[in-house]
């Protein structure tokens, strides 16, 4: 294994598509960059011991001030629909790519995001602030505890260097890692140019779906064929994606085409939230002023991202109907991860017709009555045992009790083990999530130069369904000042 940073084996696949696609530059390095946090569980994905994190060589090339040994540095060309309309060009205004670390866990790229101005940096100053920075660093990991794809986070760097947004904050950058960091506004920049959208269709086929060539008889299957089986394989990673944010009670916030892996990664963590009191509409974003990507609204605003996918790979002259007819697949891949997520965390054996109003049923009990996401379901599993606790956590109790006995009438029939049950129900809603005030609370400890706080989530949300003795306080419903906290756009 290789235990050091210049042992691994460094690849820059993303270099070799054409130069149009990216701009080869150095990162602009922060002043006195300080090593805030670093993450174990990703430094092994990368064959990494803990001790890089000692490494001078680390906090070098996580701060900009080195390259990865090996590595082609750069910042990739994009657009993009933001808010449903077409942006043109963006592309990685405050981020640069410093090639794949080749590991046994796969091939990763590193990206560092906050590392200066590039040619696609816009009006933009190139800088990420600490506050955005944390929530991105621990929203990775919360995801990956979670089981729920992601983007995941290797490092937080912080500095003194000023940054000015609504009040002056400090510098900070993210390492990320990913297999890849192509979004559905990568293929959206070049539908007008059939070369080198070809060029981006071979590049991800090849390395993230090849099993999109793969042809029974040994022929080759046509490049029509390809990226139709490559457009059903979006959309489906797509909307299971979909259901897990939907079941985690997880908003992203900025469901831009910009925003959204051509992996089916949670991606880009700006304003997001994972919800405290249920609202079926909760938009986290306080910029999305029309509630565009509102909780309920975020499986129809990925089928519309699809959408505009599909009409970029139109550039390859493949037929809309042919299109069209990949994109319909989204509402049933979606309902049936939907009906598993969900039935697993009510602990059913298996989604049957007529759960459907069991589950509308339910959403519109937490909705009506403002109940904790997370507190509802991680207490459900002890209902039928004790109803009490559970149903301290609503006003209306006669309407809680009413959905109650229809859940219980379920569960009769299911005729199922309680043990059995509950053990399900115990891995499949956590008992500690990424709640807005907590994030907030390791922002302020981190202000301070205190990773403290950014660790102890770690290590819960990890693991968040291993209920930690002495760690109640993170378990609870948020404090009254929590609902004061507000996250925009400005990151
Ligand atoms: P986002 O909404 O954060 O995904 O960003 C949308 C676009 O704006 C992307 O192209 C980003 O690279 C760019 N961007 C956001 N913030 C900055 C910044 N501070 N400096 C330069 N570019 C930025
Ligand atoms: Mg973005």
């Amino acid at each position: 294994m290789p235990n050091s940073i210049k042992n691994s084996t460094v690849q820059n696949s993303f270099a070799d598509l054409p130069s149009a696609f990216y701009t080869r530059l150095s990162p602009q390095p922060l002043t006195q960059p300080r090593l805030l946090h670093a993450n174990p569980d990703v430094a092994a994905l990368l064959g990494w011991s803990p001790k890089v994190f000692n490494d001078p060589d680390f906090l070098d090339i996580c701060s900009g001030s080195a390259p990865l040994p090996g590595g082609k540095t750069l910042a990739a060309v994009y657009s993009g629909h933001q808010f449903g309309v077409w942006a043109g060009q963006l592309g990685d205004g405050r981020a640069h790519l410093l090639g794949e670390v080749v590991a046994l866990s796969g091939s990763w790229e590193l990206q560092l995001k906050g590392s200066g101005r590039t040619p696609y940096s816009r009006m933009g100053d190139g800088r990420a602030v600490l506050r955005s920075s944390v929530r991105e660093y621990l929203a990775s990991e919360a995801m990956a505890g979670l089981g729920i794809p992601t983007t995941r986070a290797l490092a937080l760097v912080v500095s003194d260097d000023p940054v000015y947004r609504e009040t002056v904050e400090t510098a900070a950058i993210v390492t990320r890692v990913s297999p890849s960091f192509i979004r559905f506004g990568s293929f959206e920049h070049w539908s007008g140019s059939p070369d080198n959208l070809r060029a981006l269709c071979n590049y991800v086929v090849d390395r993230f779906y090849p099993e999109c060539r793969d042809a029974a008889d040994g022929e080759s299957v046509r490049e029509q064929d390809v990226v139709l089986r490559f457009l059903r394989a979006v959309v489906e990673r797509t909307a299971r994606l979909m259901a897990d944010w939907q079941t985690a009670g997880f908003c992203h916030g900025v469901m831009n085409t910009d925003n959204m892996s051509i992996l089916g990664l949670t991606i880009d963590y700006g304003p997001y939230g994972f919800m405290d009191d249920f609202q079926v509409n909760h938009v986290c974003n306080h910029s999305d002023t029309q509630g565009r990507y509102a909780w309920n609204a975020q499986p129809s605003v990925a089928n519309w991202n699809l959408y505009r996918l599909a009409s970029a790979l139109m550039g390859l002259d493949i037929p809309a109907d042919a299109l069209k007819n990949e994109l319909g697949r989204f509402e049933a891949v979606f309902l049936q991860a939907y009906r598993g997520n969900l039935s697993r965390k009510l602990g059913l054996r298996q989604w049957e017709d007529g759960d459907d109003e069991l589950f509308d049923d339910w959403w519109r009990l937490l909705h009506t009555q403002s109940a904790d996401f997370t507190l509802c379901f991680r207490g459900l599993a002890g209902v039928p045992g004790q109803r009490e606790p559970w149903l301290s956590g609503f006003e209306d109790q006669a309407a809680a009790n009413a959905w109650l006995d229809r859940y219980m009438a379920r569960l009769a029939r299911d005729k199922r083990p309680d043990h059995e049950r509950i053990e399900q129900m115990n891995r499949a809603n956590p008992v500690y999530v990424l709640r807005n005030h907590l994030a907030e609370a390791a922002i302020q400890a981190a202000a301070q130069g205190d990773a403290g706080e950014i660790n102890t989530l770690l290590g819960l949300l990890r693991e968040p369904y291993v209920e930690k003795p002495g760690f109640e306080a993170y378990a609870s419903a948020p404090p009254d000042w929590a609902s004061r906290l507000e996250v925009s756009c400005s990151s």
